[in-house]
């Protein structure tokens, strides 16, 4: 469960989040929609305090991030993130990639962090390729193996900033189909995405954000099939 309260994000002069709130519920899969330079990004990184907001409150499963004496790190761990593009190491495999991070941040044993991977490369349908550099799969395969590398990590919540975006289409629906599936599971997920078609069929809600506000929210069905601002109507008429 993620609560935001009162959050604020300024880069100098220019505010880019002019008082966020909001309560992602477990279990709860919200997709975030809006113009290029809305914010969405940044809010998604303040969630992880990946940018220091300004002011707000940032509260994961009860543990208060924006704490001036909460240990990040370990709260970060329980917040996986998946931005559109994969970040992988090129040069080392990918069990490789799934495992640096379990072992060094995590602390876990060799055997123990390779079965983690395992099953999660099981999970994403890559089973086959762990032995393969990232250089050897698609863009789309890469993608997963970059949500396995987080999902290694066993979070409680996971955030995703356009994960399709940098995608040839015909490389997207696979992609999707693995979130859709952390969304059967029950996963906690926070999506900023351009797919209307999955934010329609798997989003519980959807917030469009424009201006650094949210400026309407509601289920898809609401949001999508029957806007009620303008703004959001206007958004609407250029991606549908
Ligand atoms: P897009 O759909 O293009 O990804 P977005 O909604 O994710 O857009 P953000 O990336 O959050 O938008 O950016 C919001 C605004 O904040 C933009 O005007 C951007 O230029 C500005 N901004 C973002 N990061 C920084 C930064 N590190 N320093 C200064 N300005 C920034
Ligand atoms: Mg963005």
């Amino acid at each position: 469960k993620i609560e935001i309260s009162g959050l604020r994000k300024s880069f100098g002069e220019l505010e880019v989040l002019s008082g966020v709130d909001q309560r992602v519920e477990a279990g709860e899969v919200v997709c975030v929609i809006g113009p290029s330079g809305s914010g969405k990004s940044t809010f998604l990184r303040c969630v992880n305090l990946l940018e220091q907001p300004t002011s707000g409150r940032i509260v994961v499963d009860g543990v208060e991030l924006t704490d001036p004496d909460a240990d990040i790190d370990a709260a970060r761990t329980r917040i996986g993130m998946v931005f559109q593009q994969f970040n992988l190491f090129s040069h080392l495999s990918v069990l490789r990639n799934l495992t640096v991070a379990q072992r060094k941040v995590l602390g876990r044993d060799k055997r123990r962090a390779e079965e983690t991977a395992r099953e999660n490369l099981r999970r994403v349908g890559l089973a086959d390729k762990e032995n393969a550099t990232p250089a050897q799969l698609s863009g789309g395969q890469q993608q997963r193996v970059g949500i396995a590398r987080s999902l290694s990590m066993d979070p409680d919540v996971m955030l995703f900033d356009e994960p399709t975006s940098a995608l040839d289409p015909e490389l997207v629906g696979d992609v999707l189909d693995v979130m859709r599936g952390l969304a059967d599971e029950g996963m906690t997920m926070l999506v900023v995405t351009h797919e209307m078609q999955f934010a329609r069929e798997v989003a519980d809600r959807v917030l469009f954000m424009d201006g650094g506000d949210i400026v309407e929210q509601g289920s898809p069905a609401e949001v999508i099939g029957d806007p009620q601002r303008e703004r959001t109507r206007n958004f609407l008429a250029r991606v549908l």
